[in-house]
């Protein structure tokens, strides 16, 4: 791997929350060309450590190198750096009081400042590509599951971001639906070049789709591997093995 393409450089990750240890010594990259899964059963710290990445969380110790520059210097500016990056969530978050199209516009105009015009023909291509041009019109509650995360997806790209991040963006789709928007994402990271760093709970289909797995067990990474590679001995660690120390 050339130091040029990697994108995300975490180093010895901590985070607390109190006196609960939630992540610890977290180290890993995303390159270029990556479609990184993490998996680990429910409260092994998956969420917490993409909202570290995303600066929604701060963290309590170690460092998040995004191309080389230490974003959790207090001295970062995180909007912009939140410009850079690309997320999509579990519940869409798309904003219900408007259209697909303005959906995908509204950060464009808010955020990037960018035209009217610029907006409304990068949301375009991109609803295009993730095919859901044909309901420009529609408010989300209009838009199946799939249809909501195809649009999310859209709007994380309009503002061509190096890196996507996704939090269990298939979890609340049925099986089917799930796995063709994960297969819409791998298609994106080809198409576009962006990486992407994402939590999932359905191992199946995240082997399916990704280039790395990241393995989370009561907040340390136990696993980083080709899916290929994976077995079952490094699933007993990552799902069963030691009591979870992150379980209630
Ligand atoms: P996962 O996404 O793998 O299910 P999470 O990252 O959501 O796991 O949670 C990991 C642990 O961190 C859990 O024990 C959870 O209760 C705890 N946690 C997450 N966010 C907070 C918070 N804001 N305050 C206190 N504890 C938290
Ligand atoms: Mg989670």
């Amino acid at each position: 791997m050339n130091a040029e393409d990697v994108i995300l450089e975490v180093s010895h990750l901590e985070k607390s929350f109190g006196s609960h240890d939630v992540l610890r010594d977290i180290s890993f990259q995303v390159a270029k060309g990556d479609v990184v899964s993490v998996i680990g059963a429910s409260g092994s710290g998956k969420s917490t450590m993409l909202r570290c990445v995303n600066l929604l969380e701060t963290p309590t110790g170690g460092s998040i190198l995004y191309h080389g520059e230490d974003i959790t210097d207090p001295k970062i500016n995180v909007p912009a750096y939140r410009s850079k990056v690309g997320m999509v969530f579990q519940s869409f978050n798309l904003f219900n009081n408007m259209t697909v199209l303005e959906n995908c516009m509204v950060g464009q105009i808010k955020v990037a400042g960018r035209k009217k015009e610029e907006a409304e023909e990068k949301a375009m291509a991109y609803l295009k590509k993730v095919d859901m041009d044909a309901y420009i019109n529609a408010k989300p509650r209009q838009l199946s599951g799939g249809q909501k995360q195809r649009v999310a997806i859209a709007r994380a790209m309009v503002s061509h971001p190096r890196l996507l991040l996704a939090d269990e963006p298939v979890a609340s789709l049925d099986p089917v639906t799930g796995r063709q928007i994960l297969t819409l994402l791998q298609d994106i990271q080809r198409t576009e070049g962006v990486a992407i760093l994402m939590n999932s709970h359905n191992l199946d289909q995240s082997r399916a789709v990704s280039t790395r797995l990241l393995g989370l067990h009561a907040g340390r990474i136990v696993l980083d591997s080709v899916p290929a590679a994976v077995t079952d001995a490094d699933l007993a660690r990552i799902y069963g093995g030691a009591e979870s120390e992150a379980a209630p």
